[in-house]
């Protein structure tokens, strides 16, 4: 009932919220659909309400909202707090994956693992498009997947990633065709120290 793509659904546009018409020599026009004014649902389903909201209201709502919102609903509250936790706390939920950055993808499957064990993790840049706050975020993120005993393995740019990392496989010595091999494997602070790689440089720049 609370799926626009299943029972739920709009009569008038199944759920689309737009009714689109045809025409033969034109490009088709869209229109907000009348009977659910855009809002999907059918008149059923948005007759239901939980604390004075809707399915709409509800899914307008972004994570931290939503978490205080459900707080007498521990089973909706772990889901949402997973979504805060992984520093996704500003996605409403009815946000479309399909909108959603690399990053944040990554970090709503992430979500989902955070009461597991012995696992290995490898990200692709998951800091992307993030704040220095939300970075900071994620990296306590992965930090608490490490103490929990699994292993993250980061592809990053970002030094306030790096820094951060027990052990950093350098790979260069430049980008793209000119990169492609090892030139310097240690910690951060061996890299900070006796690195002579751009990276190291750049590693060097940012502790300053
Ligand atoms: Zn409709």
């Amino acid at each position: 009932m609370f799926s626009f793509n299943s029972k739920g659904a709009c009569p008038d546009c199944k759920g689309r919220g737009v009714i689109v018409t045809e025409l033969v020599f034109m490009d088709p026009v869209t229109t907000t659909c009348e009977a659910c004014g855009g809002s999907r649902y059918s008149e059923e389903a948005l007759s239901y309400s939980y604390h004075g909201k809707n399915i709409v209201d509800i899914l307008d709502m972004n994570a931290e909202e939503a978490e205080e919102f459900f707080s007498g609903c521990p089973k909706i509250r772990k889901a949402v707090h997973a979504m805060v936790e992984v520093g996704l706390s500003y996605l409403s939920l009815g946000q479309p994956l399909s909108t959603l950055s690399g990053g944040e993808r990554q970090r709503v499957k992430l979500a989902k693992y955070l009461d597991k064990r012995g696992n290995i993790y490898v990200l692709d840049e998951p800091t992307t498009g993030l704040h220095a706050s939300d970075v900071q975020a994620v990296m306590e993120l992965l930090d608490s997947f490490v103490k929990r005993g699994n292993t993250v393995i980061v592809i990053e740019h970002n030094m306030d990633v790096v820094k951060l990392a027990d052990y950093v496989i350098d790979i260069g010595p430049d980008g793209g065709t000119s990169g492609g091999e090892i030139v310097f494997t240690g910690t951060p602070s061996e890299m900070a120290w006796h690195g002579k790689t751009i990276t190291a440089e750049y590693l060097r720049r940012s502790l300053q």
